[in-house]
């Protein structure tokens, strides 16, 4: 018994030795993806992915559908099955910028395979500035990558820029060479990092506009300048006003604002340079171009009077501007930009009125909030009162005008181009309004009062006009608040100026006649 027992655990133990054994024979049940990237002084990435298996199977990987060519090579085993397919995200998305090669190999003992291409913008360079950004890695799931970016050696990488962090770099001749052992098979690889190389940039102009580039961009240089040039004539006649010299200069970005696309600094007297994050020319025609005008237009609406404290409608309009006259000539990059703000408006809907209080400098987590509620606003009252044209008017209701600085302000404008009074529509939205035409009326209201209490009214009756003027100066100056508190403040003095002025000489009497009986008593 207990001998059978010892042959029957023998076995056991042998079966499973051989189990386990045979596991590790065939100890790569996967395959794996090598992608390696090789950028240069220019930034241009020289893509390699290799792919290596040990049995025969099959995978799939993204490759670019159309912005570059690819070349593919067989080194070992062979491919007996390949189809290209349209590449979906894990949203279900289509990848619009990348197909899905899917393919079947035999193995023989090993399958090899070398995939090459290139990428233009591979690192943005803007010296010292620089930003690598990976094409899209995204494989089949059972299989493995590493990637190795080979970067020049004249460059620094600070502390924490690389995402998602390597497992090491390494020194090797004129190059770093940064491993990273991917934990997913769905990846983007960014670097921030700066270079020593001198930034000698060259300047280019057409018309009213100059830009300062880099040499190696001087042909997005010349896309921005066609682009400024061709909606420029438009863009006068919609804002009612010309620009004279408008600057435009690249740069690349940094991790933290890898988002922005551009921005116009403001000292509070100017706007200043349009600057544009180049990573964004790495999407399809139009969504750059809209950046570039957007940027555009708060130029446009500063020089037409509008403050730039006015925040909420300076982005909305450069949203709503841009987006529509990128789609009028038939881009597409730029409706996944409205898309997006769309969607996040929705959600929204209809509390926009805490737009009312971004004020330039202000960060927010949220700010993405902010830039739909200021869209969809605006976007709204486009759709409601005849699109472009609507605005048009607008503007051309504010010409020569400077002091549009409030939102009150701005809807009494608004309001006077619908034809109708927008107010509600603004309260629905639960914006806080005060309607300055109210203030007006308790001015002129207050001026008549003034008039018709005439001397015998005086000196109360000139108080009030001096504080009815007051209310006025607040009003061209937008303190609506102010406004609204002197014009109250005027009217009731006016009103009660006789009784006013009827009890200050009472007053002046008794003081008078206390003097004389006090004369008298030491007299
Ligand atoms: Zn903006």
């Amino acid at each position: 018994m207990k001998n059978k027992l010892k042959i029957l655990i023998t076995i056991i133990l042998l079966v499973s030795l051989f189990t386990v054994s045979s596991v590790k024979s065939d100890s790569k049940p996967f395959g794996e993806y090598k992608y390696i990237f090789k950028v240069n002084q220019d930034g241009v990435n020289n893509i390699t992915i290799i792919y290596e298996a040990w049995r025969n199977g099959d995978s799939w990987l993204l490759l670019p559908k159309n912005f570059t060519k690819y070349e593919i090579k067989v080194l070992d085993g062979e491919i007996i099955h390949e189809k290209l397919e349209k590449a979906y995200t894990s949203q279900g998305d289509e990848y619009v910028f990348y197909s899905n090669y899917t393919f079947q190999y035999r193995a023989n003992g090993k399958f090899m395979m070398k995939i090459t291409y290139m990428m233009k913008y591979g690192s943005i360079i803007v010296e010292p500035q620089c930003f690598f950004y990976s094409p899209q890695i995204y494989f089949k799931s059972e299989d493995r990558g590493v990637v190795e970016i080979h970067l020049p050696r004249n460059i620094k990488i600070g502390e924490n820029k690389i995402i998602p962090p390597p497992a090491g770099i390494e020194e090797k001749g004129d190059e770093y060479v940064i491993k990273i052992n991917l934990s997913q098979n769905i990846a983007r690889i960014a670097i921030e990092y700066t270079t020593e190389n001198p930034y000698n940039p060259i300047t280019m102009r057409r018309g009213i506009f100059t830009v300062e580039t880099p040499r190696r961009y001087r042909e997005l240089a010349e896309r921005i300048l066609e682009t400024y040039n061709f909606f420029y004539e438009n863009l006068t006649k919609i804002f009612s006003v010309n620009l004279t010299d408008i600057r435009v200069i690249f740069y690349a970005p940094k991790l933290e604002d890898l988002w922005t696309g551009g921005y116009v600094p403001f000292n509070g007297k100017n706007l200043g340079k349009i600057h544009l994050n180049l990573i964004y020319v790495r999407t399809l025609k139009g969504y750059w171009e809209q950046i570039a005008l957007h940027e555009l237009v708060h130029h446009f609406v500063y020089a037409a009077g509008i403050t730039p404290d006015l925040l909420w409608f300076h982005e909305g309009i450069a949203e709503y501007v841009s987006i529509t006259l990128t789609t009028q000539i038939g881009w597409s990059g730029q409706l996944s930009r409205k898309s997006d703000l769309e969607a996040t408006a929705q959600t929204l809907y209809p509390n926009y009125g805490f737009i009312q209080d971004w004020k330039p400098g202000r960060k927010d987590e949220n700010i993405g909030k902010y830039y739909a509620a200021a869209y969809a606003v605006v976007k709204a009252l486009a759709d409601e009162n005849g699109g472009l044209e609507f605005y048009r008017k607008f503007f051309q209701e504010i010409k020569d005008l400077k002091n549009v600085t409030t939102t009150d302000i701005l809807i009494h404008y608004l309001s006077k181009a619908a034809g109708r009074d927008l107010t509600n529509e603004f309260k629905e939205w639960n914006f806080r309004i005060i309607r300055i035409e109210n203030i007006s009326q308790i001015i002129v209201e207050g001026r008549n009062i003034v008039k018709m209490k005439g001397l015998l009214g005086v000196p109360w009756s000139l108080i009030a006009d001096e504080i009815l003027n007051l209310a006025e100066e607040a009003l061209k100056n937008g303190r609506t608040n102010m406004a609204m508190m002197e014009a109250y403040m005027g009217i009731m003095i006016a009103q009660y100026s006789l009784t006013l002025t009827t009890i200050t000489i009472c007053i002046v009497m008794l003081i008078l006649i206390g003097r004389i009986k006090i004369e008298e008593l030491y007299g």
